[in-house]
């Protein structure tokens, strides 16, 4: 076996400065810039296996950060690894803490939240083969602020 397929049978976590970095695995932009709305995110690719059909993510939102508020067909199967916040789920709203999973179901509005006392981050699996995901319309988001809840959950900035 070469070096190279030895350094990949490990990945060693670690942290540069705040945040949470493994050996080999590129700190990526969340998503292309004004591609879509969202506020401090960084993307790792921890695991790319389509013979097991996954892809498997870490995502990390700074103090007051948030994802894009999107929906998709391809279910997200997630679990929240350092920090605290608040999640959007369909109209329900969770706040949450480290350990504790997320399953989102297939075209279902969703948006995490970092608290403002310091970073989140999460891990997400998703399948290899999916579907884009889609942005509401302004009517839609019309209609999602008529919950106040939700209203409010949105009108964070
Ligand atoms: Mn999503």
């Amino acid at each position: 076996m070469n070096d190279t397929k030895q350094s990949e049978r490990r990945r060693a976590f670690h942290r540069e400065g705040d945040a949470f970095c493994w050996d080999g695995v590129d700190v990526l932009e969340y998503k292309e810039a004004g591609s879509a709305p969202f506020k401090s995110v960084t993307r790792s690719v921890l695991f790319e296996e389509p013979e097991l059909g996954f892809q498997w993510r870490y995502f990390e939102v700074g103090a007051g950060g948030y994802t894009t508020l999107e929906r998709h067909e391809h279910v997200h199967a997630v679990m929240i690894v350092r920090g605290r916040g608040t999640a959007l789920i369909g109209t329900g709203i969770h706040p949450f803490a480290e350990f504790d999973l997320f399953r989102v179901p297939p075209m279902t509005w969703h948006q995490f939240r970092a608290s403002d006392e310091g970073a989140m981050g999460f891990l997400c699996l998703v399948p290899s083969e999916r579907d884009r995901p889609q942005l509401p319309t302004q009517d839609e988001l019309a209609e999602l602020k008529r919950n106040p809840d939700v209203a409010a959950f949105l009108n964070r900035r």
